[in-house]
């Protein structure tokens, strides 16, 4: 013999039980989402800062394009080394002491 009302009310705790486990999954996959979406805002904003300092001077000057090469004045080899319109190539060290 089943009793009803114990019934009854086991049902009613079942079901919002339920409903406030599924509420509580929904939050949670939003606020990991919304982490995710700031998350991502913020790396984006650091990269395109990064790539402007490795871009532009202090100044907001840009830098003359650049390649791999041999430094004109310390004949050293690097990664990166400045084209300047006139022909010299310089390494950022000197480009740096220089002062353009
Ligand atoms: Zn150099």
């Amino acid at each position: 013999m089943v009793d009803f009302p114990t019934f009854g009310v086991n049902i009613f705790l079942l079901i919002g039980l339920l409903l406030a486990a599924g509420l509580l999954i929904l939050l949670l996959v939003a606020g990991w989402t919304g982490l995710n979406i700031g998350l991502w805002h913020w790396r984006r904003r650091q990269s395109e800062e990064a790539e402007h300092r490795r871009r532009f001077r202090s100044d907001g000057r840009p830098y003359p394009p650049a390649a791999r090469g041999i430094c004109g004045r310390c004949a050293r080899t690097c990664e990166s080394v400045y084209h300047l319109p006139d022909g010299v190539r310089l390494c950022p060290e000197c480009y740096d002491a220089q002062g353009m």
